[in-house]
């Protein structure tokens, strides 16, 4: 694999992230790319563009087909996305509040639900976006991407982000310079804060216990944004730390250098 310094590492899997050739930077204007209606992210590294596309955990292996405007012109890239198993996980629960929904807590969930997949989905171009990311806290990996997890047997969402094991109330900090697109209060994700990095790269940080930061706000790279914690439905202390590529969610350690 070769290392660029921009770019972040390729993982053609789903969960990963296919890093597509478009066209030479000298003499060409910034392309721009589209996976299906979704924008995604361009930019350069060695004279050359590249589409930055982010693969869903249910994106079928096989081929796939990128839609590109280069110098006025609509050009298609094809990419192969192959087959990754993730670990399994089962875990028990005695809350069974949290597994079985009340009719109270599904319509919160399903408001909630649709406000977070608004911000997953959020597209704000940027002239440049870092792509180097720094752990937003010091703290054991406790869990990684993807994992296959079931619920008292009953198969849940994939993990789709990293678990920082950190007690409660330490400093988490924003992986990458941006703006504050939402601080908070979730059903399953606790007090949350979404970044925006750009160019559809969203950071969201879960389980928080205070927030420094406010919707709007701009944030450097390594400020403070908040304190961890284990609000929502977290078993102990520990930041759930998610990155989100054209909406989807993907292993954050592929930016991480
Ligand atoms: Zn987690």
């Amino acid at each position: 694999m070769v290392a660029h310094a921009s770019l972040p590492q390729s993982s053609n899997v789903p969960g990963g992230i296919a890093i597509v050739p478009l066209e030479n930077v000298i003499g060409s204007g910034k392309p721009q790319a589209w996976l299906g209606k979704q924008p995604v992210l361009v930019t350069s590294d060695h004279n050359q563009w590249f589409a930055v596309v982010g693969l869903a955990l249910d994106t079928a292996p096989g081929a796939h087909e990128l839609r590109a405007d280069i110098g006025g012109e609509t050009q298609l890239r094809q990419f192969t996305v192959h087959p990754k198993k993730y670990p399994e996980q089962h875990i028990k629960l005695k809350d069974k509040g949290k597994v079985e929904l009340s009719a109270t807590n599904l319509a919160r969930f399903k408001r909630e639900f649709k406000a977070i997949t608004g911000y997953k989905h959020h597209w704000q171009a940027a002239p440049q976006t870092d792509l180097a990311f720094i752990l937003p806290a010091k703290g054991r990996l406790s869990s990684r991407f993807g994992l296959r997890r079931f619920f008292n047997d009953k198969p849940r969402a994939p993990h789709a982000g990293l678990d920082l094991a950190v007690a409660r109330g330490t400093p988490v900090e924003a992986s990458a310079a941006g703006t504050v697109l939402a601080a908070d209060d979730y059903f399953f994700n606790g007090k949350t804060v979404f970044i925006d990095h750009g160019n559809g790269l969203i950071t969201m940080y879960c389980h928080l216990d205070k927030f420094k930061v406010k919707a709007g706000q701009a944030v450097r790279k390594g400020q403070v944004i908040a304190l961890s914690g284990m609000t929502g439905r977290a078993t102990g202390p520990h930041l759930h730390w998610s990155v989100i590529l054209n909406g989807a969610m993907v292993d954050p350690e592929l930016f991480v250098q």
